[in-house]
């Protein structure tokens, strides 16, 4: 579904992905873990065309993303074909994102009837589904400021999914959220991924990555240093960089 060949970019002269190669087969759940700084945001950007890579390929479903080949020749994408490209990607953020003046419920249908062009019930129908799922029904009618932090999250994750993207994309979804807001967020991203949704997540929760993923890379320095099965990137590290990163959180 997703493969990841040699991708560079640098920001100037700094350069923060130093090759990344990476195969996600449908139904994957595979996480990036890595220390601050390691690139791992910045490879989930390039996923979803909010940074546009400088070296090496990224193909969904086979197209390239940001670009296509035309006579040999690499040639940018325009931008509707861009928003095309970004619609079969979703990606959920550590700040939630939500728009402030909309309800839950807007907040899940804007992007329905504005992107993918559904009738409004039919918006409605698939809002009132993904609220249900994360737990949000009797929420449909509140603005994000009426409601908690993981609320607010799960809103956002409705609003991704109910998309039906091809990936979802989570980007240190609870690092903004109090301690015990954090589970009620890891259990709606549980559910998920047993519902066999392709998820790539970047994540400081080390037991819920354990627990959830069927394939872990630890990124160090912009380059894959290790990747296996959790049992084989947690429980036997080969790198000393993964062994001293997996210490800080015993
Ligand atoms: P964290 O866990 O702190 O989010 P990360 O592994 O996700 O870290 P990135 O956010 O991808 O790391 O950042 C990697 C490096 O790229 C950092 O040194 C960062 O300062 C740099 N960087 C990221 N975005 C930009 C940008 N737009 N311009 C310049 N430098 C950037």
């Amino acid at each position: 579904l997703l493969q990841a060949r040699a991708v560079h970019k640098s920001f100037g002269q700094v350069e923060v992905l130093k090759g990344i190669d990476l195969t996600m087969r449908q139904g994957q759940v595979v996480s990036l873990i890595g220390a601050s700084g390691s690139g791992k945001t910045t490879f989930l950007r390039c996923v979803n065309l909010l940074e546009e890579h400088d070296g090496g390929e990224i193909l969904l479903d086979g197209d390239p993303i940001g670009y296509r080949m035309i006579n040999g020749r690499r040639r940018r994408l325009s931008e509707t074909m861009v928003s095309a490209q970004r619609a079969r990607i979703g990606m959920v953020f550590q700040q939630f994102n939500l728009f402030p003046h909309l309800t839950a419920a807007d907040n899940v249908m804007l992007g329905l009837t504005k992107v993918l062009g559904k009738p409004k019930a039919e918006a409605r129908d698939i809002t009132a589904h993904w609220l249900g799922r994360v737990g949000l029904a009797e929420r449909a009618g509140h603005y994000p400021y009426q409601l908690s932090g993981g609320q607010q999250q799960r809103v956002a994750i409705a609003r991704a999914v109910a998309m039906q993207p091809r990936l979802l994309l989570f980007d240190e979804v609870t690092s903004a959220l109090d301690p015990e807001l954090v589970a009620e967020v890891l259990g709606v991203i549980q559910a998920l991924a047993e519902s066999g949704m392709t998820m790539l997540l970047v994540s400081h929760e080390m037991l819920f990555v354990r627990d959830v993923s069927h394939h872990v890379v630890f990124l160090d320095q912009g380059r894959v240093a290790q990747e296996g099965r959790p049992s084989e990137v947690f429980d036997n590290p080969q790198n000393d960089r993964l062994r001293s990163f997996l210490g800080r959180f015993h």
